[in-house]
């Protein structure tokens, strides 16, 4: 890979072309980058440009099938019984790998997804290498316990590899996410069958090139492209051999993965949609409150599962709050994504743009709440980026709480700005949706954010912040948005196989 990849304005699309983009995204399997076995591909479109510049391989229960096969042989191989400290050495490399790479890899993550390159070279890119870093760490230092029974008998349980697992990822945080999944399962002695997004296949398969160069045997992490239901995503999922499926997406994908899944009894771990909310009090600091509440909405085009796509202010301070939320909004710059000066890249595609168009215009013409801001295409783009998929930061003031604006996911930057008297009011507002993921609150008031916390049904509440994570604690959510937890020992736990061996007492 392309190591220290700067970018050149002048020849940028060559320039980038020679750097960072293949002329197409190959499945990796056993090592090796490889076609489909029919040939088939598809164009993919970068969505800052609306232009295709690679194709990307279209895998199926073929290409599933052979990287299933060779997974199966690594598995038997040493990876499962190298030690976890020797695991670890090569994980550690994994993720010293990705930060040596991180400029071609944030620019490869920027030009498939949209999004601010400050973003994916600040953020995306160097919490994949954390990952590994991360896991290698504390999958070496795991102890297992031991019981003694009333008769002297030892049982001790004990963790195993699956042996051959299926990921399957997301476009909002692709390499970010992807490595969420590989770093457990690989740090956990299991194989692995990677199926990225179709949105955005780059860095999964640019990661493939740093594998073996940190010591990954063959087999071990394979990558099939795709299409998810009666594609490379369904055979995955359908497939005997694989044992477990780590799945993060939409919730209606987990509810099929969890039907196709059930002959086959996987083991399965969901993480799904959210419609996390930024509470606010009347006695918060409304400098800390109103930009973080601002940045939770917007982050990542609003793109994020955890995005507080809803704000819940006290009457008292809504007015203020809104005043000062639309002038931090104002700030919010949209353009290029390689532009440094960017804070809201192109959304993932224009079809999806659409999708989000379409929630503004029902509120437009069915009348629900207020438009203060934003809802439409913005005006006035460099004219590289007029077919992009660009969608203005829009706020949307009373919208009461059965609307369809507030009970789905948007998924996008629109932010629904509703009012509280009650404590008891904040946390029925918050808790009233479909989804339990992710909340902030912002109080000065420590016991109010206490019993705030502790009643809402949201499986992470921040108070006084936003998306402020240690990886060691349980990452997920209630109600539709997932079955299970991540991070820390969830994810090992979720990889592994436990047994029980017991020595009789003497
Ligand atoms: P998606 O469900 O459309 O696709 C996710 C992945 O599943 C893709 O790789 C896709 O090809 C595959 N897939 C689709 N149908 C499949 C099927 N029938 N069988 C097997 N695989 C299938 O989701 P998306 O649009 O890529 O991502 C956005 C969604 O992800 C949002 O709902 C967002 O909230 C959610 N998300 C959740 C978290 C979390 O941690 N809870 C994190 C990020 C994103």
């Amino acid at each position: 890979m392309g190591s220290g990849c700067k970018h050149n304005k002048g020849d940028r699309k060559e320039f980038l072309r020679q750097q960072v983009l293949p002329d197409r995204c190959r499945h990796f399997i056993n090592g090796r980058y490889v076609d489909s076995a029919d040939g088939e591909a598809f164009k993919k479109v970068l969505p800052a440009y609306n232009e295709s510049w690679f194709e990307v391989a279209t895998g199926g229960a073929s290409e599933v099938d052979a990287a299933v096969t060779a997974a199966e042989k690594a598995a038997a191989g040493p990876w499962s019984r190298t030690s976890p400290q020797d695991r670890a050495r090569i994980l550690r490399r994994v993720g010293d790998l990705i930060e040596a790479n991180v400029e071609t890899l944030a620019l490869a993550e920027s030009l498939d997804s949209g999004k601010p390159y400050s973003e994916t070279l600040n953020g995306d890119i160097p919490r994949s290498a954390k990952n590994f870093h991360f896991f290698a760490d504390l999958a070496a230092h795991q102890s297992f316990e031991t019981w003694t029974g009333e008769d002297g008998s030892q049982h001790t349980s004990i963790r195993e590899p699956l042996g051959v697992t299926g990921l399957i990822t997301p476009w909002n945080l692709p390499l970010y996410l992807a490595t969420w999944k590989l770093a457990p399962a690989l740090a956990q002695g299991n194989t692995v069958i990677l199926k990225p997004a179709e949105l955005t296949p780059l860095t999964a398969t640019l990661l493939c090139e740093l594998l073996g160069e940190a010591g990954i045997p063959e087999g071990v992490v394979n990558v099939v492209h795709g299409f998810g239901a009666k594609s490379a995503g369904e055979a995955l999922v359908r497939h005997p051999g694989v044992k477990a499926i780590s799945f993060t997406g939409e919730t209606t994908t987990g509810s099929a993965i969890m039907r196709d899944a059930a002959d086959g009894l996987k083991k399965l771990s969901f993480e799904l949609g959210g419609k996390g909310a930024s509470v606010i009090f009347d006695d918060a600091d409304l400098d800390l409150a109103v930009p973080t509440a601002c940045r939770a909405a917007f982050r990542n085009q609003g793109q994020i599962c955890l995005a507080g796509s809803r704000l819940i202010v006290h009457e008292k301070i809504a007015t203020q709050v809104i005043d000062r939320l639309l002038e931090n909004v104002k700030k919010i710059k949209i353009g290029d994504p390689l532009d440094d000066t960017t804070t809201m890249g192109a959304l993932i595609a224009n079809d999806h743009r659409d999708k989000i168009a379409g929630f503004v215009e029902y509120a437009r013409g069915e009348r629900v709440g207020e438009i203060l801001c934003g809802g439409k295409i913005p005006a006035g783009l460099p004219a590289h980026l007029t077919n992009g998929a660009f969608y203005e930061p829009t706020v949307i003031a009373d919208v009461p709480q059965d609307s369809r604006l507030i009970q789905e996911e948007i998924f996008g930057p629109v932010l629904t700005v509703q009012t509280f008297k009650t404590l008891e009011e904040a946390i029925a507002l918050t808790s009233g949706v479909p989804y339990g993921l992710s909340c902030s609150v912002y109080t000065r008031d420590g016991a109010r954010a206490q019993k705030f916390a502790r009643s809402v049904r949201m499986g992470m509440v921040w108070i006084n912040g936003w998306f402020i994570r240690d990886l060691h604690t349980a990452f997920g959510g209630m109600k539709r948005s997932g079955i299970g937890r991540e991070g820390g020992r969830w994810s090992l736990d979720f990889f592994s196989e436990y047994k029980t061996i017991t020595v009789a007492g003497v």
